[in-house]
C-alpha cells in the first residue's frame, strides 16, 4: 500500500470520528490502568459492568489494595481470568503505593514491570492517558492492518512497528482507536461488512466483498 492511500484512509477515519477514544469507562489514569488490566481476553462492556460497581467503592491504589485479593474478586468475578487478574491488580496497587507515590508511571519500562501489564497494556496507557504516539496492537488492529495492507505483519510486534512507521504523523495519536473501532464494528473477523466500509476502495484485502 502506498503513502497516499494510507493518508486517505486515516483522513476518512478521522472525518467520520474526529475524537475517538476507548470504550472503557474511566475517570482517572489509575482507573484506566485497572480497566485495561481487566480487559485482557474480556469485552469492554463486561469490564465496564464490573468497574461500575468497583470504582465507586475503591478507585485508588490504597483503596483497592485494602480490599485484598478476595475482596477484589467479589467485584470482578464476572470477568474471565478474574483469579489471576485479582492477584496481579493487588500487587500492582502495592507497587504503585510503595514505589510511585500512588501515581501511574509514565514510563514504558516501569509500566511493563507492573504485574498484569504487558506491552499492549503499557501502549494503551501511554497513548490514551499520556497521549504518546504508541500503538497497542490487539486482535482487531492486527486483523485490520493485515487485511487492508496498511501494515502487514506475521506477529503483533511486526504490525506495531509497521503501523508506527507508516501511519502519517498527524494521525498517529488517535490511529489506535480508529483501527480498533473499525475492526470491532466494520472489519469484523467473520464476514467483514465491506459493503458499509468507508475505506473499501482503498483496502487491499483480496477477499473483500465489494
Ligand atoms: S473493505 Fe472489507 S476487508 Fe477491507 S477494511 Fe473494509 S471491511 Fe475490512
Amino acid at each position: 500500500m502506498n503513502k497516499a492511500k494510507r493518508e486517505e484512509i486515516f483522513r476518512r477515519l478521522r472525518d467520520a470520528n474526529p475524537n475517538p477514544t476507548t470504550e472503557l469507562v474511566y475517570n482517572s489514569t489509575f482507573e484506566l490502568l485497572i480497566a485495561v488490566i481487566l480487559s485482557a481476553q474480556a469485552t469492554d462492556k463486561g469490564v465496564n459492568k464490573a468497574t461500575a460497581h468497583l470504582f465507586p467503592a475503591a478507585n485508588t491504589p490504597e483503596a483497592i489494595y485494602a480490599l485484598g485479593v478476595d475482596g477484589l474478586k467479589d467485584y470482578i468475578k464476572t470477568i474471565g481470568l478474574f483469579n489471576s487478574k485479582a492477584t496481579n491488580i493487588i500487587e500492582t496497587c502495592r507497587i504503585l503505593v510503595e514505589k510511585y507515590n500512588s501515581q501511574v508511571p509514565q514510563d514504558r519500562a516501569a509500566l511493563e514491570a507492573l504485574p498484569g501489564v504487558g506491552r499492549k497494556t503499557a501502549n494503551v496507557i501511554l497513548n490514551t492517558a499520556f497521549r504518546q504516539p504508541t500503538m497497542a496492537v490487539d486482535t482487531h488492529i492486527f486483523r485490520v492492518a493485515n487485511r487492508t495492507g496498511i501494515a502487514p505483519g506475521k506477529n503483533v510486534l511486526e504490525v506495531e512497528k509497521g503501523l508506527l512507521k507508516h501511519i502519517p504523523k498527524e494521525y498517529l495519536l488517535d490511529a489506535h482507536h480508529w483501527l480498533i473501532l473499525h475492526g470491532r464494528y466494520t472489519c469484523v473477523a467473520r464476514n467483514p461488512k465491506c459493503g458499509q466500509c468507508l475505506i473499501a476502495d482503498l483496502c487491499d484485502f483480496k477477499e473483500k466483498t465489494v
